[in-house]
């Protein structure tokens, strides 16, 4: 199993907490394109496996026309072994119209991410979103009633401005709709963002890391009282409705990333597209590289697998452990052991967070990191 990750670097507007690679300025949407579908030809030899899943990212993909989106599946098609079962596109709920959704189901296109954020009004204004309140419940509603069964939106908590009522109400939609599939994060404050500077600027207070914890708590609960088991800390699923392409992720399966700022992984390497759409147009149009390589150490790989690892329901598995990093596997022992009870759970053949361990996740995956490279 591979997967391909296509990334599109266009937004409509600049989302005020977003450090994603986009672009507003939406004039070189086919020239982006066209190079992607060049990366595809060039790119072709990198999997060896048959691709079981398709993602578009962002950016925004539901910004590209069908034709657009449509000859990028069939150079897919034409360069690698697929055998999909999955192909999910990231659309925002201003893209979505009967019309657009009608295409996508013809594309193949068979799961949605909807980035929905919030069903409050003053919330998405607050956050620079393209769309409004009313479009994030009619994506929803339009998208099932074309058919996509296979539906998953983004929410976000944790920002001052966010009552627990209007939580408890973006919830309460939630169970309404029955949205198979949940990705709920905490906003973070990155530096080079708007949120950013009005957070240095004093415009904007936080939210008191014990209030963010009280609603994801809170989101637990309540998703966990609907059904919904959170197979890894951001996500959450009803039964058999787990996303595919991230959970091949979160077990390490290959994948070949594509367009401006997109990664990829075989196991031992990692390949860093330029997050920049006109040199990427341009080194695609000279033939250059459009990536840098960081081949992976084994301490790089034992710290990605316990960070991924430790984020989902099943954990780290003791014979994996031991088999994929046997000189760490002490080491990882030693020190996850302070965390075990209250934070970690162990069982005959995992170490896997608690309730209240979820909360402090960064604190035990920095205590279980390795960061002595010499002794590689
Ligand atoms: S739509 Fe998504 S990628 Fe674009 S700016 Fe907003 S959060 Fe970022």
């Amino acid at each position: 199993m591979a997967g391909i990750y296509i990334h599109i670097p266009f937004c409509k507007k600049a989302c005020h907490y977003c450090n994603f690679h986009f672009s507003t300025s939406l004039k070189s949407i086919d020239a982006v394109v066209q190079s992607i579908k060049t990366e595809i030809s060039k790119q072709s030899s990198y999997l060896k496996e048959p691709v079981t899943t398709i993602y578009f990212g962002g950016g925004t993909p539901s910004i590209l026309n069908t034709s657009l989106l449509e000859s990028i599946l069939a150079k897919l098609e034409s360069h690698f072994s697929l055998a999909t079962e999955e192909i999910t596109l990231e659309c925002n709920p201003d893209d979505i119209t009967f019309e657009k959704l009608a295409e996508w189901n013809r594309l193949g296109i068979n799961r949605l991410s909807i980035g929905v954020q919030s069903f409050h009004e003053h919330h998405l204004t607050w956050m620079n979103r393209s769309h409004n309140a009313e479009q994030s419940i009619n994506s929803i509603k339009w998208a099932q009633k074309a058919g996509f069964e296979n539906l998953t939106i983004d929410l976000i908590f944790g920002f001052a401005g966010l009552s627990k009522t209007e939580l408890k109400e973006n919830l309460r939609v939630v169970q309404k709709y029955a949205i198979p599939h949940l990705s709920v994060y905490g906003m973070t404050i990155e530096p080079k963002t708007a949120l950013g500077h009005q957070t240095k600027t004093g415009q904007y207070l936080p939210l008191p890391e014990a209030e963010a914890n009280a609603q994801m708590l809170m989101i637990m609960e309540e998703l966990d009282r609907q059904g919904y088991e959170q197979y890894e800390i951001s996500n959450y699923a009803m039964p058999k409705k787990r996303a595919l392409h991230n959970s091949n992720y979160w077990q390490g399966a290959t994948y070949l990333g594509l367009g401006p700022g997109a990664h990829s992984f075989n196991g031992t390497s990692r390949h860093w597209n330029i997050a920049n759409n006109q040199k990427y147009i341009k080194l695609i149009q000279q033939g250059q590289p459009v990536y840098e390589v960081e081949q992976l150490s084994t301490i790089d790989r034992y710290n990605e697998y316990v960070m991924i690892r430790l984020r989902t329901i099943e954990g780290i598995n003791l014979d994996q452990i031991e088999n994929l990093f046997p000189a760490y596997f002490n080491y990882f022992i030693q020190n996850i052991r302070p965390f075990i009870g209250k934070h970690v759970q162990k069982t005959e053949s995992s170490y896997r967070l608690t309730q209240k361990g979820k909360f402090i996740t960064d604190l035990i995956t920095s205590a279980v990191f390795k960061v002595n490279r010499e002794s590689d």
